[in-house]
């Protein structure tokens, strides 16, 4: 097989390690007599695995021990429902950074639900930016602060995060987890789909804070009482199997390739070559406030749409997938997620190198 070079945003690149490891166990899992993805998820085969995975996940990311950690299904979606369903109590507000497509998507279920102050709104400069973290105060009645960690279609990662004191700080980190450390204890709750940096798709992660369950709604449906999940450790009903699995594979080679610290390195180091073709260029154009690049979403620009649309074409025929912006902002983005070898990188900034001497 010639493998692709995959800078889809998500689902995305695994490791081919991974890939293997679950081809290899797909039919028997460890001399089991069955599939991991036929096991109950009441049993050893499963607990036993399920049970490792939280273990390495907690020890890569440093998680304290007064966090909750388990996975439920629905997408990263569904807790734009879930928080201010637990959280956003009647008489307060929920404060909301509106920083792109998915802190406002999270912004505005949680206005169907209660009071959302937008605390910060980067409409005027059309998501390129993001609020100084050491300015950032929530409001006096404050329920939590939101804010997502990385804009995975705008291409803004916020790199260091505020103190919001007694109030809860609230994070979707979908698409940059363990990609880089993180200061948990700053936050209550941090949660993503799996999808883009740790595994198939199905699972989401949440990680939160015990102390956070004390200031929850009542009388909430079974599914959306994080209390209820806390409790059952995310095994309430029956768990996204194949994708956890998945997860799990994908955190032991982390660990095996230095962990979250070896995933910074490797983030600054793949991201540093594609910027640096776009720095020392007049023909790509980085739209973003370089403080807030991200480095696992890298959106650049063209002179014009036409060389951007020749630019995703000339590129799938070197076999390097993925490469068009998301449709709500154009433009073309490569997604470095920790499973892409820097050698695609390597080829990516080739080509566009080739592509400026031949276009521009
Ligand atoms: C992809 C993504 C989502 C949506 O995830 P689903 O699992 O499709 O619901 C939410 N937030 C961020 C930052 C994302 O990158």
């Amino acid at each position: 097989m010639e493998r692709k070079k995959n800078f889809f945003a998500g689902p995305s690149v695994l490791p081919m390690e991974v890939l293997e490891q679950m081809r290899d166990q797909m039919v028997e899992y460890n001399g089991q007599g069955l599939s991991m993805v036929e096991a109950s998820h009441r049993g050893g085969l499963f607990e036993d695995m399920y049970d490792e995975c939280l273990a390495t996940f907690k020890e890569l990311l440093h998680v304290p021990d007064d966090y909750d950690m388990y996975f439920l299904g629905g997408g990263a979606t569904l807790q734009f429902t879930m928080i201010p369903m637990n959280f956003l109590r009647p008489g307060t507000v929920a404060d909301y950074i509106k920083s792109g497509t998915w802190a406002n998507k999270a912004g505005e279920d949680a206005e169907k639900l209660g009071s959302v102050n937008y605390y910060y709104d980067g409409t005027d400069n059309k998501f390129t930016s993001l609020p100084d973290p050491a300015t950032v105060k929530p409001s006096k009645n404050s329920s939590y602060l939101y804010l997502c960690s990385n804009e995975t279609i705008g291409g803004i990662e916020w790199q260091d995060f505020p103190d919001t004191g007694d109030v809860p700080l609230i994070g979707d980190m979908s698409s940059d987890i363990l990609s880089r450390p993180v200061p948990v204890e700053k936050f209550d709750m941090i949660y993503g789909g799996v999808q883009k940096n740790l595994g198939p798709a199905g699972a989401t992660f949440i990680i939160m804070k015990k102390s956070l369950l004390e200031k929850q709604n009542s009388n909430l449906t079974a599914y959306m009482d994080y209390k209820l999940h806390s409790k059952e450790k995310g095994l309430y009903n029956t768990p996204p199997v194949f994708s956890i699995w998945g997860v799990k594979l994908v955190l032991d080679w982390i660990k095996k390739n230095g962990g979250a610290e070896g995933m910074a390195v490797r983030a600054q180091e793949k991201s540093s070559i594609i910027y640096n073709v776009i720095d020392s260029s007049a023909f790509f154009r980085s739209p973003v406030d370089a403080k807030y690049r991200s480095k696992m979403n890298i959106v650049f620009r063209l002179p014009n749409e036409d060389l951007e649309k020749k630019f995703v074409n000339e590129a799938q025929k070197e076999g390097m997938l993925g490469l068009k912006g998301h449709r709500s902002v154009g433009g073309l983005r490569a997604s470095v997620y920790n499973a892409l070898p820097k050698e695609d990188v390597v080829s990516l900034a080739q080509f566009m190198k080739e592509f400026e001497k031949n276009n521009g």
